[in-house]
């Protein structure tokens, strides 16, 4: 059943499913094993931000998130009874979706297994990892189905998604720092009767404690609240109406069916990410509070930026350090997220002159734009980029996310990332600096072997003005999205090889590509 160079993903969430399915698309043979009978049936996670669905779509999963979800257009910030700041999403640029898509976790998952099985992957739900070993050529793991089977066997790579209370962050012994929030916090999903935009995310503050509002599909509502951390709660959704009530300065009335939860928050991360063979990704990585809807987004990049990476190394085309420079990038993310939660945490339940402060900052932020211009895709996770040298040509910046801008014909540049290569783009440049890229397509294709080298369709140069580009520019990108080199494309040829070199694993000396 298993080959030894099988990579065992352990947790069938989010996180496991989008690290099977990219592995998959690369020919990586992979095993996921969830010790639960069944799929998760609870709505944990609702937001979906720009940089997670355009991690998604690159799978094709875009159109059935969408038609499942329902998109939110604004987030907006109360405090004494009067809005303080409102956030647009719209204003949110070189992105298809600027906005936030608003969609139960278990709609997800159920999108991220269809894909699965369509690459022909295996869920074993009721197989759990209960411990490991590892050497220099492999990982032994003893898995347990029911209480009756247990079996050791070897893979290649483990890479434990295994959630917050993960057996393989356990098993590595790689501490989980950080500290728990006071309150607890209390949710509801169903109908509400209630004037507050279905399509916008509303923030009620106040030192009782935070209420917060969110647009759900089939036109329900979540209402999540903050309550004294010694409230005993025997009816969670009369505690929500109770608290709604007195947080929200307009009606808010919860009617019908609601699915509750009762849960802490903490904020933590790990030191490693990376053990030799063994992996961790998502929440077995790092855990927050859920201000701002950013742990599946995290984890769904964690897994989208290391599945290439693994592929490559287990084909033995990459060396191995590229693994240390997942770790050492999204360490940095999850840490940057912790903070930012965190921050948003705490703003939530100010008293007395931190309130008032905090409300003038908001206020000045949302009249002046610059909560929409840097809060928003921060939250959004686009303006999210990876150190390394920096080198800039228009908008474009070495580390970033590849923007997306529309092409000819209906297509969008990002749908060059479509594949599972790395992507070199030749821009012509406009005006009269253009030139014909055409030569330098085609050698570049015949030069480099598993690396997708095209020049986007762009008559009218509108995404060359999209972008800032005037001259003619070459643009290397690693199969995550995030741009890697930019070089004049008729300038030195050592210079733009050596980088894809860098990134496709063959040169000697690796950067930070990587
Ligand atoms: C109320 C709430 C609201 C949230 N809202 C948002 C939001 O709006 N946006 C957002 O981005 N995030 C949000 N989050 C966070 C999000 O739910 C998590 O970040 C996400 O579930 C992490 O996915 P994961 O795959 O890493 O882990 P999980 O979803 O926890 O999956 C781990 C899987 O591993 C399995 N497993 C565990 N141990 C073993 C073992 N030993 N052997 C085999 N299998 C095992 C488990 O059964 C589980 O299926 C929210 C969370 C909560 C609680």
């Amino acid at each position: 059943m298993t080959e030894p160079s099988q990579v065992l993903i352990v947790g069938a969430g989010p996180v496991g499913l989008v690290t099977g399915i990219e592995l998959l698309r690369r020919g990586v043979p992979v095993r996921v094993v969830d010790r639960s009978e069944r799929p998760n049936p609870h709505s944990k996670a609702i937001a979906l931000w720009p940089r997670g669905i355009e991690a998604l779509a690159r799978f094709g999963a875009a159109d059935e998130l969408h038609r499942r979800g329902v998109v939110l257009r604004a987030q907006n910030y109360h405090s004494q009874g009067r809005r303080v700041a409102r956030l647009a999403f719209g204003g949110m640029r070189r992105t298809r979706y600027p906005y936030a898509l608003s969609i139960p976790q278990q709609e997800t998952e159920a999108v991220l297994r269809d894909v699965f099985q369509d690459l022909g992957g295996v869920i074993e739900f009721g197989t759990s990892l209960t411990g490991f070993s590892q050497d220099g050529e492999g990982v032994r793991a003893e898995l347990e189905t029911g209480s009756a089977r247990r079996t050791t066997e070897r893979f290649g790579w483990l890479v434990g998604c295994d959630g917050a209370h993960s057996t393989v962050r356990g098993g590595l012994g790689v501490p989980f720092r950080g500290s728990s929030y006071p309150q607890q916090f209390l949710l509801t999903d169903g109908p509400v009767r209630t004037s507050l935009a279905h399509d916008e995310v509303h923030y009620f503050m106040s030192g009782a404690g935070i209420l917060v509002v969110v647009g759900l599909p089939g036109g329900s509502y979540r209402t999540f609240v903050s309550a004294a951390p010694d409230l005993r709660v025997d009816d969670a959704t009369q505690a929500v109406q109770q608290a709604a009530s007195e947080r929200c300065p307009v009606p808010i009335e919860l009617v019908g069916e609601q699915r509750t939860g009762v849960f802490r928050v903490h904020r933590k991360v790990v030191d490693r990410m990376r053990v030799g063979r063994v992996l961790l990704a998502g929440d077995a990585a790092h855990i927050h509070s859920p201000a701002g809807g950013q742990g599946l987004n995290t984890g769904i990049e964690d897994a989208a930026s290391l599945a290439w990476r693994l592929a490559g190394v287990r084909a033995g085309r990459y060396r191995d350090e590229v693994l240390d420079r997942w770790e050492s990038e999204r360490l940095g993310v999850a840490r940057a997220v912790v903070g930012d939660t965190d921050w948003q945490t705490r703003m939530w339940t100010m008293n007395g002159w931190r309130a008032r402060a905090r409300d003038a900052v908001l206020g000045v932020g949302g009249r002046s734009g610059v909560l929409n211009r840097v809060v928003v895709p921060r939250q959004a996770q686009l303006s999210l980029a990876y150190p390394g040298p920096r080198e800039r040509v228009g908008r474009l910046r070495t580390g970033m996310r590849l923007p997306d801008v529309p092409l000819d014909a209906g297509r969008w540049l990002r749908d060059e990332l479509d594949s599972t290569e790395p992507l070199l783009l030749f821009f012509p440049g406009v005006g009269k600096h253009r030139r014909d890229v055409g030569d330098l397509v085609e050698h570049h294709r015949k030069k480099h072997v598993g690396i997708r080298v095209t020049a986007p369709a762009d008559t009218g140069e509108r995404a060359h003005r999209l972008l800032g580009l005037v001259r003619p520019c070459a643009v290397l990108v690693r199969p995550d999205g995030a741009v890697v080199a930019l070089r004049d494309p008729f300038g030195d040829e050592f210079e733009l090889d050596q980088s894809v070199r860098e990134l496709t694993g063959v040169a000697a000396e690796a950067r930070w590509v990587g």
